[in-house]
């Protein structure tokens, strides 16, 4: 029997590619012959250490990052790393500039406050993150102790395609709901970190790549565990990692090279958006409030014409019943939200448009 599948457009914990589920089953009870599974032998067997090893390099290769990058799987997400990279890179007198973009970063700023100073150099909070902010170098402090971005907005449905950098400033950014989806300058940064459950892996893994000399830079008067410099030596097993979800993101990793790498899923991933969105701006139902310059090929968020909440459920329960499954907007952006990451394939979009299509003939 074949499993049901559902259409899942949800923003994360989202779908990931059947092909991985599927090996992942297989191996599941015997990895390679070996009589137990992944999660059940030592982090340090020569087996799992070279799946790490692996991970690491597919993603290395994936992105293009140099030499002078280490990539390290943490635990704690991508929450964990707003705090922590303030806890190694924060100088006193030299807040961290943020380019504040949407909850994203709302979020970070919270979880930094305990251990940073924060200064907001872009909002486009007046705008309710409808557009990106707009800056130029000139308000980046050169005394600044790093620069924060969120690339793409999951809840608001923006994402960057040009970033200002300023020189001698480290730049971090926080790529955890399109990493891996499009072709980007990842060595134009200092520190990328993404949570994985998006186009990753299962949440709770977190994929950081560090330059290595900023690592070096960071402070030694922290904890041992939250010292990137440690995490690098120990090549993410400075504790027992999250094997299961470091496993998984090497099939997934895998699975992006099988498909021909990231310029073949950015290809894919920009004919589903424009299927989505250019159906979105022909409607007579529905209609985009992101800036059309600023719309996220990840997240398309979109919302009825004319407010109407009976009209709203009416939609999401019909889509859920026809296995259209997520759809529903985050609860402080209302209205609703087609989460297109990487394993979303371009026949669910296709589903939805028609739905769509249907549902706004239907509703006249
Ligand atoms: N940053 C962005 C852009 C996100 O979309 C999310 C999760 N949706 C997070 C950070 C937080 O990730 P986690 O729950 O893994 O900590």
């Amino acid at each position: 029997m074949t499993a049901k599948r559902a259409f899942n457009f949800g923003a994360g914990p989202a779908a990931m590619p059947l092909e991985v589920l599927e090996r992942i089953k297989s191996e599941l009870s015997d990895y390679h012959g070996l009589g137990m599974s992944i999660m059940e032998m030592s982090h340090r067997s020569k087996t799992f250490e070279a799946v790490s090893e692996r991970a690491a390099a597919r993603f290395k290769k994936l992105t293009g990052l140099s030499e002078d990058f280490a990539i390290l799987f943490l635990h704690g997400g991508a929450t964990q790393q707003f705090s922590q990279i303030p806890m190694n890179f924060f100088e006193a007198g030299r807040p961290v500039d943020m380019v504040h973009s949407g909850h994203w970063t709302e979020r970070a700023m919270k979880e930094m406050k305990p251990v940073a100073e924060v200064r907001v150099i872009a909002s486009s909070e007046g705008k309710k993150f409808r557009e990106l902010p707009l800056f130029s170098e000139t308000d980046i402090s050169d005394r600044a102790s790093y620069l924060h971005y969120c690339s793409n907005n999951t809840i608001f449905g923006s994402q960057f395609k040009k970033f200002v950098f300023k020189k001698n400033v480290p730049t971090v950014i926080d790529m955890s709901s399109d990493v891996l989806s499009r072709n980007f300058a990842y060595n134009d940064f200092d520190l990328i970190f993404a949570g994985a459950q998006k186009n990753v892996g299962p949440s709770g893994l977190c994929v950081v790549a560090i330059r290595k000399s900023w690592a070096e830079r960071g402070r030694e008067d922290l904890a041992p565990f939250f010292q990137y410099r440690n995490q690098i030596q120990a090549r993410s097993l400075y504790n027992t990692p999250n094997t299961f979800g470091i496993y998984m993101a090497d099939l997934v990793f895998e699975w992006i090279e099988n498909q021909g790498g990231i310029p073949a899923i950015e290809k894919r991933n920009e004919e589903k958006a424009a299927l989505l969105y250019s159906h979105i701006d022909e409607s007579s139902l529905f209609s985009g409030p992101v800036k059309k310059e600023d719309r996220s090929l990840m997240n398309v968020v979109f919302e009825l014409q004319s407010p109407n909440p009976e009209l709203e459920k009416k939609f999401l329960n019909e889509a859920e019943s026809v296995g259209l499954i997520g759809l529903k907007g985050h609860r402080i952006a209302g209205g609703f939200r087609a989460s297109i990451y990487n394993a979303v394939s371009k026949e669910a979009v296709v589903r939805l448009v028609e739905f769509m299509k249907d549902f706004a003939k239907k509703s006249k």
